[in-house]
């Protein structure tokens, strides 16, 4: 038997758990896929994409693929999306705008405040896709999700994955909120059966599993304090972060850092974005995980 082609069994859970309706979501093979299919649905050549220049490189990758043209806005000194100058950069030709938040590989948020004076300022014709594959790991009050504006607003689209708090990467299912008429569209041009069973079957269960969730959440904060308190000790900047990752900055090229960890069994994320000092992007794992990798890091740092 094919799998069930519009997940119908997630998706009412998942209106259930949000409160919006089961026509305002659509799950698909993972948030990758359904950035692809956002450019499908809303990219012919020319169209203009505003993104964070230190962001999830799939905007971009996306953007040139559909014939579109990348407008990358360089993050403020704290590493944050530049949400004034992303309104500013806003043309007749803007269709998408890609708002990671938590950002991808910063680590940093935008505030409630910011983002509803933000929205204030876009036009009906451009696109504002919040990507929240990070939402469950926000680490402060002062911030709120779009899914629910999502749902009502015409332009307005949330995403979320099953890949982080829930960890189930392997499996690849990720879902977007959006209003009815968009959802209905992006039906059309969706393949019949992106999610298998297996992946369906899990997602569904791994969303009654609170404890894991709780477990995921305990083991990332653990994280964050063990390289927060090493960073501190060997004098490393690094940014406030409300993801299961860290963005820190060395004085080392950090390809060379990164060849040195590999070494070492350790595979942390180079990060070397022109026009920005050279980080590391290192996601957060068990206690003997990080342990592992702050040795290896020390190393490579006075190799
Ligand atoms: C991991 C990630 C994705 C992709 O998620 P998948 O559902 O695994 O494809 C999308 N956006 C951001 C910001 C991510 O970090």
């Amino acid at each position: 038997m094919y799998p069930e082609s519009q997940c119908v069994e997630l998706v009412n859970k998942l209106a259930a758990l949000h409160g919006i309706k089961p026509a305002q979501v659509l799950v698909s093979n993972g948030l990758d896929n359904i950035i692809t299919l956002i450019g499908m649905l809303l990219i012919e050549e020319g169209a203009e994409v505003i993104y964070g220049d230190a962001s999830f490189p799939m905007y971009a990758i996306m953007t040139l693929k559909m014939g579109g043209v990348p407008v990358g806005i360089p993050m403020t000194e704290r590493m944050e999306l530049d949400l004034g100058a992303f309104a500013a950069a806003i043309t007749e030709k803007t269709k998408l705008i890609f708002v990671c938040n938590p950002n991808n590989p910063t680590g940093t948020i935008k505030k409630t405040g910011e983002v509803e004076s933000f929205l204030k300022k876009v036009p009906d014709h451009a696109v504002v896709v919040f990507d929240e594959a990070y939402f469950d790991y926000v680490d402060t009050d002062d911030y709120s999700s779009m899914l629910g504006v999502a749902a009502q607003r015409e332009n307005v689209i949330a995403l979320r994955t099953f890949s982080k708090i829930y960890g189930l990467a392997g499996v690849r299912v990720g879902y977007l909120v959006a209003n009815e008429e968009l959802v209905r569209m992006m039906l059309k041009i969706r393949e019949p059966f992106p999610v298998n069973r297996i992946a369906q079957a899990g997602a569904v269960a791994a969303l009654g599993d609170n404890e894991f969730v709780e477990r995921s959440r305990k083991v990332n904060a653990d994280g964050k304090q063990q390289y927060t308190r090493a960073f501190g000790e060997m004098g490393l900047k690094y940014y406030e972060t409300h993801a299961n990752f860290i963005y820190v900055e060395i004085d080392k090229s950090p390809s060379d850092v990164f060849n040195l960890m590999l070494r070492d069994g350790v595979i942390i994320r180079p990060q070397a974005i022109p026009g920005y000092k050279g980080a590391l992007r290192i996601s957060f794992g068990t206690r003997e995980e990080n342990e592992r990798t702050i040795v290896a890091l020390k190393k490579a740092l006075s190799a």
